[in-house]
C-alpha cells in the first residue's frame, strides 16, 4: 500500500455508533448490547426505528432512532455516514431470510466501505470492535487521496 496515495479523516475518541438488525436477528443484537452496554454508554447511539424502540427500553440509554429500516432508515444511516456523523457500524443482518429493502441494506454495506468505516455484521466481530483498544481513542481512518476535493467541498 502507498501511503502516499491516501489521506486521513480522524474519528474522536467518543464515536458514533448505529445499530441495526433484521427482525431475527434483534434478541441477539439486543443480547449483545445489554451485555454491553456499559461499552456503548461511552458513546453516542444511533439505530433504525424498531432497533432503537427496542435499545431504548433495554438500555435505558438515549439512542437516535431514524425511521423503520424498510422505510428507509438504513439508507438515512448510509447518508449519516457519508455525512460523518456516524462513524461505526454494528449491522446484524439476516442471511437466511430475503428483506424486501434489500437494495437499501446493500447500498448501507457498501457505502460504510467507502468511507472505510469499522462495521461488525455478526456478533464476534462486534465482540472485536467493541473490546479495541481504539474505539475509545481517536483513529485515522485513511480514505483514497482522490476523496479529499470532495471532501472539502463538503466542509465549506
Ligand atoms: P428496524 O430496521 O430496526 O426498523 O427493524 C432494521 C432493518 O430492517 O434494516
Amino acid at each position: 500500500m502507498n501511503e502516499n496515495s491516501y489521506s486521513q479523516l480522524p474519528i474522536g475518541p467518543k464515536k458514533k455508533i448505529a445499530l441495526v438488525a433484521h427482525d431475527n436477528k434483534k434478541d441477539d443484537l439486543i443480547s449483545w448490547a445489554r451485555f454491553n452496554r456499559d461499552a456503548l454508554a461511552q458513546h453516542t447511539l444511533y439505530a433504525t426505528g424498531t432497533t432503537g424502540m427496542l435499545l431504548t427500553k433495554e438500555l435505558d440509554l438515549p439512542v437516535h432512532s431514524f425511521q423503520s429500516g424498510p422505510l428507509g432508515g438504513d439508507l438515512q444511516i448510509g447518508a449519516g455516514i457519508v455525512e460523518r456523523a456516524i462513524d461505526c457500524l454494528i449491522f446484524f443482518w439476516d442471511p437466511l431470510e430475503a428483506q424486501p429493502h434489500d437494495p437499501d441494506v446493500k447500498a448501507l454495506l457498501r457505502i460504510a466501505v467507502v468511507w472505510n468505516i469499522p462495521v461488525a455484521c455478526n456478533r464476534s466481530s462486534a465482540d472485536f470492535i467493541i473490546t479495541s483498544p481504539l474505539l475509545s481513542s481517536e483513529y485515522n481512518r485513511l480514505l483514497p487521496l482522490e476523496y479529499e476535493a470532495y471532501i472539502r467541498r463538503m466542509e465549506s
